[in-house]
């Protein structure tokens, strides 16, 4: 279905958790957020029902994220449901990676066409830092076992971080010439907890681009990588994989956005840093049958604004793990 801007909604990112197993330092303070009660976070089967609503009225990709989506008990339920679903021809995960190695070929047998992994740092030691609690070896393995199962694009996300991560920029680089990864870097956003701290650690892509060209001399640009969506991709002469980056804060791709997000609590919210939200879990469990659903969710893209207003600060009272990131 177009919008009002005539941009095509077709990708629904879908929130199926605000818990994680990890704490990382831009998203969750160490105690964690307050969590939702069970008793208000869609059940699989509602995800389910409001999938295939959406699918009627153009949705062809789903991505599963959160929290941490691999928490989430019965997931592979989901990816099954989702995948008979002829409408959906693209279902993608985003997770921290740490139980994906185990999980993986269920994941695969159940519908997943591809993942993308948040690996903010290869150096062990900042990586439990990042993530106060994450073990780097189990990412990494959990990494390869995309790779080995050919579920490609597999693509690692890198929030930049001033004083944290930013001597790495090379050596993600260099990964990307030896392993078919592409990888993203993503400006730090400052929404939710991270907010005063993120506006002093926040460097801009433009500067990431500069700081690769540097190193390695003029990248290869107009890359083309399935469900690009908001990324500029680049590579190194005679890379495997690619880098890119993910403009969130400095240049925002708003004209092309194609995405509606349904929040863990069963909210659907046309835009990440818009406040309007349209409540899908009340409908769903006062007997929504599939066509008022569908009408509700196209409603939701008629609301959709033509672009976002970050500048204007982030004073939401959700984060990013329970819109879904
Ligand atoms: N737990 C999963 C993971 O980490 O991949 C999925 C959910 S997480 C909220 C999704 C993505 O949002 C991650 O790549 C994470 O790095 C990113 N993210 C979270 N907070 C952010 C922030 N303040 N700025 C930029 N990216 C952020
Ligand atoms: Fe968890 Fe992902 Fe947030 Fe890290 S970024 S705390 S892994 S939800």
């Amino acid at each position: 279905m177009l919008d009002n801007f005539q941009r095509k909604i077709n990708y629904l990112r879908v929130s199926v958790t605000d818990r994680c197993n990890f704490r990382c330092v831009y998203c969750m303070p160490p105690e964690g957020v307050k969590f939702t009660p069970h008793q208000e976070i869609l059940s699989l089967e509602e995800i389910s029902r409001v999938v295939d609503a959406a699918s009627d009225i153009g949705i062809t990709k789903v991505r599963i994220t959160g929290g941490e989506p691999l928490v989430r008990k019965n997931i592979l339920d989901l990816f099954r449901y989702i995948s008979a679903n002829p409408c959906i021809d693209d279902i993608s995960l985003t997770t921290n990676g740490v139980l994906f190695a185990d999980m993986a070929e269920d994941l695969k047998k159940s519908g997943l066409n591809r993942v993308n992994f948040s690996l903010d740092s290869l150096n062990p030691e900042t990586f439990r830092e990042v993530t106060r609690v994450g073990n780097f070896p189990d990412v990494w393995r959990g990494i390869n076992k995309a790779l080995e199962l050919n579920l490609h694009p597999v693509k690692l996300n890198v929030v930049a971080v001033r004083g944290v991560n930013d001597q790495e920029f090379g050596d993600f680089a260099r990964l990307s010439r030896e392993l078919p990864l592409h990888i993203r870097f993503i400006e730090l956003m400052p929404i939710g907890e991270c907010n005063p701290w993120a506006v002093g650690n926040f460097i801009k892509a433009e500067e990431i681009l500069q700081r690769l060209q540097e190193e390695f001399g003029p990248l290869e640009t107009k890359i083309k990588i399935t469900g690009s969506g908001p990324a500029q991709y680049y590579r190194l002469p005679g890379a495997k994989g690619t880098i890119g980056v993910i403009t969130a804060m400095s240049n925002h791709f708003c004209h092309s956005c194609n995405r509606l997000r349904l929040t863990a609590n069963g909210q659907l919210r046309p835009c990440l840093y818009g406040k309007q939200e349209f409540d899908l879990k009340t409908a769903l469990r006062s007997g929504a049958g599939r066509q008022e659903l569908a009408d509700l969710i196209a409603k939701a893209i008629r609301y959709k604004p033509s672009q976002h207003h970050m500048e204007e600060g982030w004073t939401d009272r959700r984060v990013m793990s329970q819109i879904g990131g």
